[in-house]
C-alpha cells in the first residue's frame, strides 16, 4: 500500500521536536510543533498549510517566527491549532513586530485554540496588519479539521499545563492496481488523481478523461473492475510532553489506539522516573509501553533530553524493548 502520508522528524534526537508531514499527491504539508525550523527549506516551509502545535513552551514554538517569515508573502491561509493561550501566543508574537509596511501581502493565519472541549477561532490578516478577528469555528471538538482526504481530532493531556495529542486519521485509502489498469489498456497518468477525488466524493457516475489519450472511463467501473480497491485509511498519532501519570497514559492509549504511527516523546530513562514525575515528561519505557498496549503498528521516538547525548541509543533500546516486549 502507497502511504498518503510521508514523516519527516525535522531536528536531531535531541533537539526541538517537529515534525513535518508530507500529504503525497496533494502538493502540501502539515506541520506538527514549531520547534527550531532552520533545517526546512523555504520550499518546504511553503508548502506548510496546517501547523499542530501541542502546547507553547519555547522548544515547540520559538520557529512560528521562521514560518512567518517565509510565508508571509504567501498567497494563502495559515492554519494553527494549539491549547489554551495559543490564540494570544500568536497575537504576542505578531505584535512583537511593526506591520505598517505589509497591508499589500495576502497571508492568513486562522488560530483555533482547543480547551476544556471547547473551541475558539481568530482570525490574523496581513492586509488588516494583523489585527485579531473572532471567526465561527468551523468543525467540532474533538474534531479540529476534516477535508475530503482525511481528518484530525485532538485530545488535552497533563504537562503541569494543558497540552494537545494529535490523531490523523485518512478516511479511506484508495490503490490503484496497475496490472489491472494494464489488462484495460490503461496507463498511468495524472488522470488517476482526478479519478480518485470523484471516487471519495461518491460520483461513481462520472466519467474522467484518460492522461494524453481520448479514452474517457467510468469511475464507478474502475472500482468494480478492481482498478482501484478502496481499504482502511492510514492513521498516525502524535504526543508530546505528557506527565508521567496513570491518567493521562491510559488517555493516550485510548486515543492513539491502532495507529499505524505514532510518533513520541521519549524524554527520559527509566532510571531518571523522579526527575521525569517532577518535569512531567515521559520516559522511554513508557512510551514503549503505550505504543504496544495501543496496538500501534510502528513507533517513532522523538524529543529526548540533551542529557543523554552520547547515550541516545540506551533510550532507543529502552523504548523499542517495552514496545515489543
Ligand atoms: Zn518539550
Ligand atoms: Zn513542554
Amino acid at each position: 500500500m502507497k502511504p498518503t502520508f510521508h514523516f519527516k522528524q525535522v531536528n536531531h534526537l535531541l533537539d526541538d521536536p517537529v515534525v513535518y508531514v508530507r500529504v503525497i499527491r496533494e502538493g502540501y504539508a502539515l506541520l506538527f510543533d514549531a520547534g527550531e525550523l532552520h533545517s526546512l527549506n523555504s520550499r518546504e516551509i511553503h508548502k506548510i498549510k496546517h501547523l499542530f502545535v501541542t502546547h507553547m513552551h519555547i522548544d515547540h514554538f520559538i520557529g512560528f517566527d521562521r514560518l512567518i517569515r517565509v510565508l508571509l508573502s504567501s498567497e494563502k491561509t495559515l492554519h494553527v491549532c494549539g491549547p489554551k493561550g495559543i490564540i494570544d501566543a500568536v497575537k504576542g508574537k505578531l505584535s512583537g513586530y511593526t506591520w505598517n509596511l505589509i497591508v499589500q501581502y495576502p497571508l492568513c493565519i486562522e488560530v483555533k485554540e482547543f480547551s476544556a472541549g471547547t473551541m475558539r477561532c481568530m482570525r490574523f490578516s496581513a492586509k488588516e496588519g494583523f489585527r485579531p478577528a473572532p471567526k465561527e469555528p468551523d468543525s467540532t471538538p474533538p474534531l479540529i479539521f476534516e477535508n475530503e482526504l482525511f481528518e484530525v481530532s485532538t485530545m488535552e493531556f497533563d504537562h503541569g499545563i494543558p497540552v494537545l495529542g494529535y490523531r490523523v486519521q485518512e478516511k479511506e485509502h484508495l490503490n490503484v492496481d496497475t496490472v489491472r489498469l494494464e489488462r484495460l489498456g490503461l496507463t498511468v497518468g495524472p488522470w488517476l488523481g482526478r479519478l480518485k477525488e470523484l471516487i471519495r466524493k461518491g460520483r461513481l457516475d462520472d466519467r474522467v478523461s484518460v492522461t494524453g489519450t481520448d479514452r474517457q472511463v467510468l469511475v464507478g467501473e474502475m472500482l468494480s473492475e478492481g482498478v482501484v480497491r478502496r481499504s482502511r485509511g492510514q492513521r498516525f498519532s502524535y504526543i508530546m510532553d505528557i506527565a508521567p501519570t496513570d491518567e493521562n497514559i491510559q488517555r493516550a492509549i485510548d486515543f492513539v489506539r491502532g495507529s499505524d504511527a505514532l510518533l513520541i516523546e521519549a524524554y527520559f530513562l527509566e532510571e531518571d522516573r523522579e526527575r521525569a514525575i517532577q518535569r512531567r515528561h515521559l520516559t522511554a519505557a513508557l512510551a514503549g509501553k503505550l505504543a504496544r498496549e495501543a496496538s500501534v503498528k510502528e513507533v517513532f521516538p522523538l524529543h529526548v533530553s540533551p542529557k543523554y547525548k552520547g547515550s541516545e541509543d540506551r533510550v532507543l533500546k529502552e523504548l523499542y524493548e517495552n514496545f515489543r516486549h
